[in-house]
């Protein structure tokens, strides 16, 4: 598969979303150099261990130094601070993108630290598994799934075009949003899920011992598909939701008056609400299935 070319690529983070896009980076042959940041050593030495960069370190500004391409990869809540410690290290034409899933927060702590000699491009690759760090990422991960690109309404379209360039090269399909849209489209399609998900596994962890065994006994039952959701990392999920708040509960509010409907017709015996209700529910799956998302 052709590609963009890239000189330098800084990855800011280098956890499971950038290290995946790091061995795309190595497989496609998209950049000459691969610069990996994170906080801790141990990560460093972990990523150069699996050969996904060529220079690692602690310091942000001194992986953006040089960059023609520079990835945010880290929890929301580092973003402000990553940002405006890159922003004096931009070379010109610089290209800074993120992977964050919620976009005006991303917007809200980047965009202010770009000068205007580089470019910013808000993206979110919605492909993801509950894994975190350098040894949990794969290049397939972004295969046939969707990444939204943000771009504020002055961004520079070869900036964008170059974007597109990469995550279309790791397999992805393209596809362009406000950022208001994006955070509520995602709060009903990723957010939600996994505050239901953590929901009901802290219910059952909150069990009497005896019960709790039972839970693990006969998890095939359904539960584990939520425990699966539940694992992922609490410091991503415990940022997304600090920053997708309002996305967040104008769905929690819907969701609530579904489950107090269903909560009536499971209490009076109302069979065919029942029914209706999962009958519709079932043709969302198998959409979902058709659209090869599944
Ligand atoms: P992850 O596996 O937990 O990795 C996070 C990385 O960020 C680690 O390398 C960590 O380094 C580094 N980091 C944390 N704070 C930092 C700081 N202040 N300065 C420099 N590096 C720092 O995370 P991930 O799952 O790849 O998620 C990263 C981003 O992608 C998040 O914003 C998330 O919203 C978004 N996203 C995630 C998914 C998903 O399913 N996981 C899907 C789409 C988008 P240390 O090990 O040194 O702390």
């Amino acid at each position: 598969m052709s590609g963009p070319r890239f000189e330098r690529v800084a990855l800011i983070g280098i956890g499971l979303i950038n290290s995946s896009l790091a061995r795309v980076l190595r497989q496609e042959r998209l950049a000459d150099t691969i610069v990996a940041c994170a906080r801790r050593e141990a990560t460093l030495a972990e990523a150069r261990a699996l050969g996904l960069c060529d220079e690692a370190t602690t310091d942000p500004a001194a992986a953006a130094a040089g960059a023609d391409l520079v990835v945010l990869g880290t929890p929301l809540s580092a973003y402000a601070a990553i940002a405006a410690a890159i922003s004096g290290a931009l070379k010109p034409g610089a290209i800074v993108t993120d992977v964050g899933s919620v976009k005006q927060a991303a917007i809200r702590d980047i965009a202010p630290s770009i000068p205007p000699h580089a470019h910013f491009v808000p993206g979110h690759p919605v492909a993801g598994t509950e894994q975190s760090g350098p040894a949990a990422g794969f290049a397939e991960l972004f295969r046939d799934r969707w990444c939204v690109l943000t771009p504020l309404p002055d961004t520079d379209p070869a900036a964008i075009a170059a974007v597109t360039a990469l995550w279309q090269a790791a397999g992805m399909k393209i596809v362009t949003m406000d950022p208001e849209h994006h955070d509520l489209v995602l709060a009903i399609t990723s957010h939600l899920p996994h505050l239901i998900a953590y929901t009901i596994v802290g219910t059952a962890t909150d069990l009497e011992e005896m019960l709790k065994s039972e839970v693990i006994k006969f998890s095939a039952g359904g539960f584990r598909d939520f425990t699966r959701i539940a694992a992922s990392d609490p410091v991503m999920w415990r940022d997304i939701f600090l920053n997708n708040r309002d996305a967040v509960l104008e769905m929690l509010g819907r969701l609530y008056e579904d489950l107090a409907i269903l909560q009536r017709a499971i209490r009076v015996g109302d069979g065919a609400t029942l029914e209706a209700h999962f009958a519709r529910t079932r043709a969302i799956r198998r959409g979902i299935v058709e659209a090869k998302q599944a």
